[in-house]
């Protein structure tokens, strides 16, 4: 008896002890594709918002903008709507716009969304659109508020606009620019691989020997607001471009094909999470239905695969709420066994003190992500590279440089 009250009181200790500890970033849970092809899209009213009391004025007219609604609750307190391109949709609520007033002056915003979607990035502000710093806020529910939760917070605002935004704003015009930059740089060709739902290019940089059978695949920005995922992904490209040895070796034995920005129309229009079909096109691998997944398939099919090429890995960038790999159930076979768990490791070697989350999300059933897709029809090892919203931008460049070497350096010496 005495021995069972100690092991119980062993136990009642082990749980205080877990609960302590702090709890780390459990991922998605499995995906579901749901149906949002008959939900239409819904524009978004572009101009200048004025008011009849104070000299205010709030701005959508940039390409990335998202206000959809503003009130003006008093002298200094605005209220912002923020809604999504249709539903069901992620609540991820994205924003940005730009605010003046013609005498110097504090203001409160407050953002609130539509109902069910919660607060997700806390603002930045710029004075140029290129500099930004975020803004301490606050979240606030009130109780007669039929919104969600909604931020509020503070900015000086004068004669000179200021950006405010949910991310660094880094829109197709900045992508294809610097795609077009590197491009130029290395002699790597940029072409287009197919044209979005609003005619809008998706763009291809081939990059390393455009003779190798052996082919790497980069994809990104599949959901607009994912910002640190394409950080990481150009630190990922340009570490590949870089001027050493193992960088060079890498480029003349293998090809990679860098589609750096799948979805360009939900990254101008400031959408949420879907393309210009009111669609998640990374739950659209199964289906096909959309045109920029459409492209990719057939890129892979006509040109990547296949004639003995061989697409040997694969990485789709994304953000969340913090950093994890979302890799295929490590008992499934693909071309490369050990591979991925090898390079996995090597983040921990390299990176002191960092332990990579991982988390495999793929073992059978309907490929609707890219990653499965990859997986399941070219057995190429594959997987989901997650940056955190808020993860520092510096450890954002050091993680895609480990990242890029130690791919160089495996691929270099396993594949035959
Ligand atoms: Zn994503």
């Amino acid at each position: 008896m005495r021995q069972f009250f100690t092991l119980f009181l062993f136990l009642l200790f082990l749980q205080a002890v877990q609960a302590q500890l702090p709890s780390k970033f459990q991922g998605q849970g499995s995906i579901k594709a749901v149906s949002t092809e008959s939900r239409p899209v819904q524009r978004q009213w572009k101009g200048v918002f004025t008011f009849p009391r104070g000299d205010v004025q709030f701005c959508n007219q940039f390409p990335a903008a998202r206000l959809n609604g503003l009130t003006q609750e008093n002298d200094s307190v605005y209220s912002i709507l923020i809604t999504s391109e249709n539903t069901p949709v992620n609540g991820s609520p994205w924003y940005a716009f730009k605010v003046w007033s013609k005498r110097p002056r504090t203001i409160n915003i407050k953002l609130t969304y539509q109902q069910g979607a919660s607060h997700r990035y806390n603002p930045k502000v710029s004075k140029n659109g290129r500099n930004w710093s975020a803004v301490n806020g606050e979240r606030v529910k009130r109780a007669d508020d039929t919104l969600s939760v909604a931020y509020q917070f503070r900015i000086e605002v004068s004669r000179d606009t200021t950006w405010v935004a949910a991310q660094e704003l880094y829109t197709s015009a900045d992508v294809y620019k610097w795609a077009a930059a590197l491009g130029r740089k290395m002699s790597w060709p940029l072409s287009t691989i197919g044209e979005t739902h609003w005619g809008r290019p998706v763009m291809l940089l081939k990059a390393g020997n455009l003779q190798s059978r052996n082919r790497v695949l980069i994809i990104g920005r599949q959901h607009p607001p994912e910002v640190t995922g394409q950080l990481a992904e150009q630190a990922f490209v340009e570490r590949v471009a870089a001027n050493d040895s193992l960088a060079t070796a890498f480029r003349e034995r293998f090809l990679l094909y860098v589609v750096p920005l799948m979805n360009p129309d939900g990254v101008d229009e400031g959408f949420w999470r879907h393309n210009a079909g009111g669609v998640d096109i990374n739950r659209d691998w199964q289906a096909f239905h959309q045109p920029e997944t459409r492209a990719m398939r057939s890129l892979l099919e006509k040109e990547i695969t296949g004639a003995g090429n061989k697409l040997w890995f694969g990485l789709d960038f994304h953000s969340t709420h913090d950093d994890i790999f979302y890799i295929v159930d490590p008992a499934l076979r693909g071309s490369l066994p050990g591979f991925i768990k090898d390079w996995l490791q090597a983040f921990q070697q390299r990176i002191p003190g960092y332990e990579p989350n991982i988390k495999p999300l793929y073992s059978e059933g309907p490929t609707s992500t890219s990653f499965s897709y990859l997986f399941k029809n070219y057995g190429t090892e594959a997987l989901v590279y997650e940056i955190g919203d808020n993860t520092s931008r510096e450890f954002i460049i050091q993680k895609s440089k480990v990242a890029a070497e130690a791919m160089m350096q495996l691929l270099l010496e396993r594949v035959p």
